[in-house]
């Protein structure tokens, strides 16, 4: 039994994906990490990265955990933070959803919401939480860090040890394929390199965006990017610290025309409802399974629960203002009256 919500984090399951497993006669299996306590992928990245900064004795107590974050990671820092007695303050992209800011209010941080802008403008929020760290750790009377998920391997090294780990043993040592987008590149290199450290015939695929730059980078070498999708947290315009030394066996751009159905398919036909990142992971699984040929097993991330996404993935009128195909069900109302 978790004695606190830290050893909550991880051992999540890995559900079989029962559409996309059928189409393709191989096992997609989902690793479910939206069960985790800040429901998503990024508990672990924030349980590591302040575990880390302890070891090194840069986090006093009391002390502040400065972070630049399209949400997720903030939720998982802060959650952790509260546990162990430090503050959050977070710095976020005003693109982001509605839910992921009042989820972080929710949990106690101090949050910041700047213009998004491209990483290369020094206004950008990434860059922005790196100059706020620095200032507070002279301000403040316990200190602060800057978590840095982007370039602190401490993040990918959470996925050595827990992730991959744990699809190894949940899948008996049978599994052939990995595949996930990029945020930070902690999950997609850190799975890659304890599932290549067990075995170096499993296949890893990145599932970028359509028009991300990462697809570009690992097939023309060049970080070009023109895309517009609607997904959060993934769609990387640089090699991270987290990125370094990792190469994909193979490369996925995604539409979100070809994401969204199977989310909304996913909910309506087995129960899973998770956010747009893993429409982009789902379809780059099945990608991976065409590949491959049947028979295969495919491990991918459910990266975080839905409902966070109610105001933008789950609104019709959000979707038609992006030119994106709503399906019926969305729009039905119950006809049952009591
Ligand atoms: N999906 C979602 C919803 C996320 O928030 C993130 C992290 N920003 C990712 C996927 C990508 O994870 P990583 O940072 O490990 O690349």
């Amino acid at each position: 039994m978790p004695r606190n919500v830290i050893e909550a984090i991880g051992n999540t399951p890995l559900i079989r994906l029962n559409k996309a497993s059928d189409a393709t006669g191989c096992e997609i299996l989902g690793k479910a990490e939206f069960m985790n306590p800040g429901q998503s992928v990024k508990d672990r990245a924030g349980l590591f990265i302040i575990r880390d900064a302890e070891q090194r004795g840069l986090l006093r107590p009391g002390g502040v955990i400065v972070e630049g974050t399209a949400g997720n990671t903030g939720i998982g820092l802060t959650l952790v933070a509260k546990a162990l007695g430090y503050r959050t303050v977070i710095v976020i992209p005003d693109t982001q959803s509605q839910e992921k800011k009042d989820t972080i209010k929710i949990l106690g941080a101090e949050l910041i919401e700047v213009p998004a802008v491209p990483y290369k403008n020094p206004n950008n929020y990434v860059k922005l939480s790196g100059r706020l760290a620095e200032q507070l750790a002279r301000s403040e009377p316990n200190g602060a860090i800057w978590a840095n998920q982007f370039d602190n391997v401490a993040n990918r090294d959470g996925h050595i040890r827990t992730t991959a780990e744990e699809i190894w043993s949940q899948t008996g040592g049978k599994v052939d394929g990995f595949v996930s987008a990029v945020g930070t590149g902690g999950t997609l290199a850190g799975v890659a390199f304890g599932l290549k450290g067990k075995s170096n015939a499993v296949k890893i695929a990145l599932a970028d965006p359509l028009g991300a730059a990462l697809f570009s980078f690992y097939t023309s070498g060049e970080l070009k990017s023109d895309g517009s999708s609607i997904t959060e947290g993934i769609g990387q315009g640089r090699i991270t610290a987290n990125l370094d030394g990792f190469t994909p066996d193979f490369s996925y751009q995604i539409p979100d025309e070809e994401a969204l159905p199977i989310i909304f398919d996913l909910i309506q036909e087995e129960g899973l409802c998770v956010g747009g990142s893993t429409g982009i992971n789902i379809a780059g699984a099945v990608r991976l399974a065409r590949e491959l040929g049947p028979g295969h097993t495919i491990v991918t991330i459910l990266a975080d629960y839905g409902t966070r996404y109610q105001s933008k993935l789950f609104n019709p009128e959000f979707l038609r203002g992006k030119n994106l195909p709503v399906p019926g069900w969305m729009e039905e109302k119950a006809d049952i009256s009591v």
